[in-house]
């Protein structure tokens, strides 16, 4: 199994080549280098189901630090006050920082679900969830992003199940446990599943990919007025709601 300098140094050189890439083909530099920086980081997101160590505690230091920053847009959209989004940028962190990794400790299994197909996409999704701009295409591009440094993730650790022992090549037991579409605890399986559809529904009820492809507003359930003291009529609000409904469920699911 690589080890996590392996895995963030070759995530990082490919981060930098897709930022490369996106700006040849007229990605504004500034969207490229986040892409490239989403896809750096991802190389790591694999092994947060190792309790112990570096990635786990890194990884979370850094999401509780920059994910707040990408929702800016999403709470401006929200029409928060300079105020109100100090506040729900410091609870973000604090729940990330503690909540998120307390659960992740407890609930993940080393080499389970986490290093999956699956789970791939579910982390792309984040990445074209995570940033809260109108730019389909740059959404897409976060996503790839994220995509290329989980793959890099769990291709690097089936890589390092093949050993030369004894003249000749072979296949460490660990073969074929990261770069997997199900694994054997049945559990895992429905719920790694269960949070793809859950997630690639969001995605598709995203105002952003509704008007690219010019479908008509979302489904009622995101609509919802309850327990707001901001008015729901602009757009920015719905999906709010959608997306917070969704990650509330979402963390309800993991919890389990
Ligand atoms: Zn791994």
């Amino acid at each position: 199994m690589a080890d996590f300098k392996t895995h963030i140094s070759t995530s990082t050189v490919l981060g930098i080549g897709y930022a490369g890439t996106g700006i040849l083909a007229g990605v504004p530099i500034d969207s490229a280098m986040i892409a490239g920086g989403l896809c750096g980081v991802s190389g790591m997101l694999p092994d947060l189901d190792s309790d112990s160590g570096v990635p786990l505690r890194e990884a979370m230091a850094f999401a509780a630090a920059v994910v707040p920053m990408f929702l800016v847009s999403r709470f401006e959209q929200l029409g928060l006050s300079y105020e109100s989004m100090v506040l729900a940028g410091g609870s973000i962190y604090l729940l990330i920082r503690f909540g998120v990794s307390e659960m992740l400790k407890r609930y993940t299994v080393h080499r389970g679900m986490f290093h999956s197909i699956p789970a791939a996409i579910i982390f792309a999704e984040l990445g074209f969830l995570i940033c809260g701009c109108h730019d389909i295409r740059l959404r897409f591009f976060n996503a790839g992003g994220v995509l290329l440094g989980v793959l890099s993730h769990l291709a690097l650790d089936e890589l390092y199940s093949i050993e030369w022992a004894r003249g000749r090549l072979r296949l460490k037991k660990s073969a074929g446990t990261a770069l997997k579409f199900w694994g054997k605890d049945l559990w895992g399986n429905i719920s790694v599943y269960a949070k793809l559809l859950l997630l690639t529904a969001v995605v598709l009820s995203e105002p952003v990919v509704l008007d690219h492809y010019g479908i008509e507003a979302p489904v009622a359930g995101f609509r919802r007025h309850d327990a707001h003291e901001h008015e729901s009529t602009d757009s920015g609000t719905t999906e709010k709601e959608s997306i917070y409904e969704a990650a509330t469920s979402f963390l309800e699911e993991l919890r389990r």
